[in-house]
């Protein structure tokens, strides 16, 4: 299994249609300060259900939205699809590709398709949950936390790994247990 392409279209600065083929193995994007290349990956979280603002680095949800610039109009909603490469039968349905859609309107409102049949938040979770990617499974490590990890200090630089492993939360419910 592997992500096989992104289209976005009216999701943060990608005001026209756009898609990203993806090959499997390791993508780079590359391209100069401010290009877009943090949106893409904003676009992959967003579309596999990220629902807090900040974690896509905005203010509010709406921000997701072409917001326009000098030269175009703000766009009314914001749209991603991921399409997925499931030839080896990794996530649990009957394609070998699998199309997951997110869109969102300036009122909030989100739909989602799976292969473009309109569906729920929770059966795009469900679908993912044993494949290591999915709202809380993959790994994002943010601009700028790759720094701070190589310079933090051993206690510190071990709570990433941990957090990547899954298992602070498991300590932090450890230690507040034995505070009790
Ligand atoms: P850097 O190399 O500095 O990390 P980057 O390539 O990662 O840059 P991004 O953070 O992905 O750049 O893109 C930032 C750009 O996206 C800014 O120019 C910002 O104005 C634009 N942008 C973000 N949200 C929207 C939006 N809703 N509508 C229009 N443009 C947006
Ligand atoms: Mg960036």
């Amino acid at each position: 299994m592997h992500l096989k392409s992104l289209t976005v279209k009216g999701f943060k600065s990608f005001a026209s249609a756009t898609t990203m083929r993806l090959e499997p193995g390791i993508t780079c994007v590359v391209g100069p300060n401010g290009s877009g290349k943090s949106n893409v990956v904003d676009a992959i979280a967003w579309v596999l259900g990220e629902q807090g603002a900040k974690a896509l680095r905005g203010g509010k949800m709406e921000d997701v939205i072409f917001a326009g610039t000098a030269g175009r109009a703000p766009l009314g909603r914001a749209e991603v699809t991921l399409t997925i490469d499931n030839t080896d039968g990794a996530l649990p349905i009957d394609y070998t590709e699998v199309s997951i859609t997110r869109r969102m309107f300036r009122d909030g409102a989100s739909e989602y398709e799976i292969n473009g049949n309109q569906c729920r938040l929770l059966d795009i979770q469900e679908l993912l949950s044993d494949s290591g990617i999915g709202r809380e499974m993959h790994i994002i490590v943010g601009q700028g936390r790759l720094d701070a990890m190589l310079h933090a200090k051993p206690e510190d630089r071990r709570s990433f790994i941990e957090e990547a492993a899954g298992v602070l939360k498991h300590r932090k419910r450890k230690e507040k247990a034995i505070r009790k």
